[in-house]
């Protein structure tokens, strides 16, 4: 972070924390519940939470809100662990809120026995209704009255599962009148027999997320509760459960999440896609998962630079993925290794090069003198794309065509001597020349030509299938439109081009490496790559083009 920039609201209030003693260091958490897999919001949160403690000297825990026993998963603990580190954040501790089952059924005990919280038989439509509205207040039923002896015993049953699920909760008894929903004696405990992916079977009934989280908050002391807008309104029961359990008083604050065009973010959504099948799994790369986005050849640098850019907002609005795409292409090209890569070959024969072949050499990346250069095989049979010659070129065509000279990047000048058809007429072949004094480093043709085009030796081309992504959804604001957010999805979302051919050095790189295919955009290696085919997933195109495309329509 640099030193100019101003502070967010959140900094100011850690400075201030800090310089009036308040606190001798800090501690921020990161909560995720093990339902899903991260995505970019989330990254947004881990950002913050972990950045802040890392400005000020302080730690962070990563929390797992793991008190609803029935959509937790082993797989998303893990996965949720891998993605923080990938994000380059490590923790101070790996905790679980399942680990204070023993302590907040202790807080709960202790709330009945202050008269502060009673054993409810009610329907749950029957509390709901006795609620009220937020313009009538709520009233309180005959199980309110209950004695602390019985709420003490009954509790105990409940735990005992002596009772079935949904039949009774336990409801702290604060206000049916506030004006705050959520003070009208919210529920506590509820009875749910299920097994836990950590404490087994050991509970029957768990915690209501209120009466988990801040209290879990309160036994780790934190000290900078950071969530997103939604949670204002539990403010005042946060504030609540912990001044009547007289615990650390851990303070919660709220800022915008992060909302992002063109994707969805639920964790309900993202199963969905995932469950019917429209993307391969959580790590599909056109996922907004921060797996997916990794396996797309997304940095992890580039995504908290995506973070900071967007700054720590008090109001909800919606970012644009352009620039999320702005920051990755951005650090793509200072890392990238620039590689050559045909997608649709057209073969080239050099007619006057007699040579069995040689080896060129081409810098790895321009904007970086550290990464050197590579060897690449030349010779007498070439792939260019079938793109990069017009047999009839219209005026401004600078590429191949019949008579006209081009570089091929890193290697010579040539020209198009004849154009050699099969039966139907289509361009099966090109015949050139070569200018042997124009090789790139040493040309003394004298020759200036417009064009340069990439090219792939044929003898040393290696195949490949490459995985082009588009958005996912076809409408800027997923959420806002209308009806179903499938009903959006795009089809065209990946276009697969399976007979494409690179240059030999791709061979040998490694997985972590990122590409830039001259002219094409970037690159990285998929997962699915195998001893006969390399597949690789495009990360980002060269330059923006959507703007360009949803003009076309
Ligand atoms: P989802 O609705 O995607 O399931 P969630 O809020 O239920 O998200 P949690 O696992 O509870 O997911 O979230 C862990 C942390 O990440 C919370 O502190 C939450 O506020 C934060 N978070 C989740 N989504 C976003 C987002 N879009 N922007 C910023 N922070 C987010
Ligand atoms: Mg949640």
């Amino acid at each position: 972070m640099s030193e100019e920039k101003s502070l967010n609201f959140i900094e100011e209030i850690v400075e201030e924390d800090l310089k009036n003693g308040k606190y001798p260091s800090i501690t921020t958490r990161f909560p995720p519940e093990p339902n899903g897999y991260l995505h970019i919001g989330h990254a947004k949160s881990i950002c913050l939470n972990f950045g802040l403690a890392k400005k000020y000297g302080g730690k962070t825990n990563l929390r797992f809100d793991d008190t609803n026993p029935v959509t937790e998963e082993t797989e998303y603990v893990d996965s949720i662990k891998e993605d923080v580190r990938w994000l380059g954040f490590e923790w101070a501790n790996e905790l679980y809120a399942s680990d204070y089952f023993d302590q907040l059924y202790a807080f709960a005990v202790q709330l009945i026995e202050k008269g502060l919280a009673y054993i409810d038989d009610s329907a749950s439509d029957d509390i709901a209704t006795q609620k009220g509205t937020p313009t009538t207040p709520g009233v309180r039923n005959e199980f309110a009255n209950r004695t602390i002896a019985e709420n003490r015993e009954l509790f105990t049953a409940m735990r005992d599962g002596r009772f079935t699920d949904g039949s009774k909760v336990l409801r702290a008894k604060i206000d049916m009148a506030s004006p705050n929903m959520l003070l009208r004696d919210p529920i506590l405990y509820r009875i749910k027999h299920a097994s836990h992916h950590r404490t087994g079977d050991k509970w029957c009934i768990y915690p209501m997320y209120d009466f988990a989280h801040g209290q879990s908050d309160s036994i780790e002391h934190i000290t900078h509760s950071v969530c997103t807008l939604e949670f204002i309104p539990h403010r005042d029961l946060y504030n609540w459960c912990i001044e009547k359990l007289e615990i650390f008083p851990s303070k919660q604050y709220e800022f915008a999440r992060l909302n992002m065009t063109y994707t969805v973010m639920s964790k309900r959504k993202l199963l969905q896609l995932v469950n019917e099948g429209h993307v391969t799994g959580w790590d599909d790369p056109r996922m907004s998962t921060i797996s997916g986005m990794r396996r797309r050849g997304y940095t992890a640098d580039s995504i908290r630079e995506f973070c900071d850019r967007i700054g720590i907002a008090k109001r909800e609005n919606l970012i644009d993925v352009g620039l999320l795409e702005f920051c990755v292409r951005e650090h793509l090209n200072r890392i990238s290794l620039r590689r050559m890569v045909v997608f649709d070959p057209l073969k080239v024969v050099i007619t006057n090069y007699t040579d069995s072949g040689e080896l060129l050499s081409s810098e790895n990346n321009p904007e970086d003198d550290q990464s050197g250069s590579r060897d690449i095989p030349f010779g007498r049979e070439l792939y260019i794309e079938r793109d990069d010659f017009m047999e009839v070129p219209s005026k401004k065509y600078f590429r191949l065509a019949p008579g006209q000279m081009v570089r091929l990047k890193s290697a010579y000048i040539i020209k198009c001597e004849e154009v050699i058809k099969d039966g139907a007429g289509n361009i099966t072949e090109l015949y050139c020349t070569y200018v042997p004094e124009s090789r790139s480093g040493s040309d003394t043709s004298g020759i200036n030509v417009k064009g340069t085009l990439h090219w792939v030796s044929v003898a040393h081309a290696i195949k490949a299938e490459i995985r082009q992504y588009d958005r996912l959804f076809t409408v800027e604001d997923v959420a806002a439109a209308e009806g179903d957010f499938k009903d959006h999805i795009n089809p065209h979302s990946l276009q697969v081009i399976d007979n494409a051919y690179a240059e030999p050095a791709l061979l040998k790189d490694t997985a972590d490496d990122r590409y830039q295919f001259i002219r094409k955009g970037y690159f990285c290696l998929d997962k699915e790559t195998t001893t006969g085919k390399l597949v690789f997933n495009r990360t980002v195109t060269l330059k923006d083009t959507w703007a360009k495309e949803v003009k076309k329509g």
